[in-house]
């Protein structure tokens, strides 16, 4: 193992869509590895692929990466800007006899699958071009061919590494499809536009990288890769492979399962100190005592590959919601007034102008009490727009709530309340006085009274603590005028 200190992982996402989960939780294990070691943490821009590649996946990725509280270290590596060392890697190849140019056309390549295909054969690259005179290379050249370059692979070859997460790794190189095409279709005298595996070798070694965490779904490219390191004369990076996530039916997570994309889980309302949370145990195990809700930084103090998991991790809804409710109480009532006010600022609150309404929505006080109020029974941060409704608009009366008030002696005992309440202040032993008296004027249960309050308060049965509702509406002068409406 690599001394402290000497620990320099990366994460290379490819900008061709947003922070998508599975790059995500790629993201969080290197950061914990980098931070238990000390080490750095950088990144790198694959924006090879010119024409999936965009900026605003960049700025996505960038934006998501900060969010999650993943910093990495220094300016992220732009591979784009890297063309010359990737050519100058790929001369290095041809003129080592490793790489080569093949002519062999789109309809020739297809062909030779199709034929495969009809035998049963896997698919691959028959290395036809492999040993091609320069007679012959002319003649293709002549006919207006142009080539890509082909890294050998040799059948013969067994490729073997011994893996952070899965052991001793083995790799037989006549499974990795055929000589591998490195370099694009290009007139014969240049070089075309690098492909992955190579300058994913380049730039790794160029930024001397310790340790290449990534998705096991890149096992077959790491065989291949370690054969470009050997060809190159570069030391090869330790490497770990990480468990996919799975969805409900054990298949690897997708686009099609919906939500993937981090900016899609906060917009729904989740934080990202619960889904850092809930990445880090997809796929790693905390040891025990340590239960399941821990922030990055206690994780990291532990984090270490013997406790990741070889099988794939499968994606755990309500393990998700449980832990950003967690993380919601913990904020404390402050805490999650500061998260909603922009999500309560999107939809027009506190009420605009002076009133006694407006005035008391505006005040940190009632804010914080609303907050103390609707907290424990959120699950998610949007939870906290919904449930904060009725304190700001009037809420339609619903069925249930409009037959509550067909309840005989119910309209009664709100009239007596309405003739109680007091122009000032209620406190909450005031409240239950009152509740107690009106419902005795009005000669019914004072449950009977609560249920039907609630009614004409919050337009529905269901909601928090009566007492505490009533007083947050009594301060913005909501609880007459909702009374009113009920009579
Ligand atoms: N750009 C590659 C990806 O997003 C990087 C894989 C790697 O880590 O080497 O899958």
């Amino acid at each position: 193992m690599t001394s402290a200190g000497a620990v320099r992982v990366r994460l290379a996402p490819s900008p061709t869509g947003t922070l998508h989960i599975g790059t995500a939780r790629t993201a969080v294990f290197n950061w914990l590895f980098a931070q238990h070691h000390g080490g750095r943490f950088l990144l790198r821009i694959e924006d090879t692929d010119r024409e999936r590649s965009r900026p605003e996946f960049t700025a996505n990725i960038l934006e998501g990466l900060r969010w999650l509280g993943l910093d990495w270290d220094g300016e992220p590596v732009i591979q784009s800007q890297r063309q010359e060392a990737h050519q100058a890697a790929i001369q290095q190849l041809l003129d080592s006899g490793h790489a080569y140019r093949c002519y062999a056309s789109e309809a020739e390549l297809t062909a030779m699958r199709e034929l495969q295909a009809a035998s049963k054969q896997a698919p691959r690259y028959d290395n036809r071009h492999r040993s091609l005179s320069p007679e012959q290379q002319q003649a293709f050249i002549a006919e207006g061919r142009e080539p890509v370059i082909r890294f050998r692979i040799d059948d013969g070859r067994s490729i073997g590494w011994n893996d952070l997460v899965r052991g001793a790794m083995r790799w037989a190189g006549a499974d990795l499809g055929g000589d591998m095409v490195i370099a694009r279709r290009a007139p014969a005298d240049r070089i075309g536009d690098p492909l992955y595996n190579l300058v994913v070798v380049v730039d790794d070694a160029a930024m001397a990288i310790s340790h290449v965490i990534r998705g096991e779904d890149h096992i077959a490219n790491t065989a291949k890769q370690l054969l470009l390191y050997e060809a190159l004369g570069l030391e090869p990076p330790v490497f770990a492979h990480t468990p996919l996530i799975l969805n409900q039916a054990g298949k690897k997570l997708s686009k099609r399962d919906g939500v993937t994309s981090i900016s899609d889980f906060q917009a729904m309302g989740y934080t990202a100190a619960a889904l850092a949370n809930y990445m880090t145990l997809l796929g790693w195990s905390p040891p025990e005592g340590m239960g399941e809700r821990f922030s990055l930084e206690e994780a990291a103090r532990v984090f270490g590959f013997e406790r990741v998991n070889r099988a794939g991790a499968r994606f755990d809804w309500d393990k998700l919601n449980w832990l950003n409710g967690q993380v919601l109480h913990e904020q404390g009532p402050e805490g999650l007034r500061q998260q909603l006010l922009p999500l309560w600022a999107a939809r027009g609150w506190p009420a605009p102008g002076h009133d006694q309404a407006a005035e008391a929505q505006a005040d940190p006080h009632w804010q914080r009490e609303l907050c103390a109020l609707i907290g424990p029974s959120l699950t998610l941060l949007q939870d906290g727009v919904e449930q904060a409704e009725p304190f700001f608009c009037l809420p339609p009366l619903q069925e249930a709530a409009s037959q509550q008030l067909e309840v005989p002696g119910a309209r009664q005992s709100l009239t007596a309340l309405e003739g109680l309440l007091p122009e000032g202040m209620l406190e909450a032993d005031q409240a239950q006085v009152l509740l107690t008296a009106a419902a005795k004027q009005a000669g019914v249960k004072k449950g009977v009274l609560m249920k039907s309050l609630r009614a004409v308060l919050l337009g529905s049965l269901q909601g928090p603590d009566l007492v505490a509702t009533w007083l947050l509406l009594h301060r913005s002068g909501e609880d007459r005028r909702r009374i009113s409406r009920g009579l």
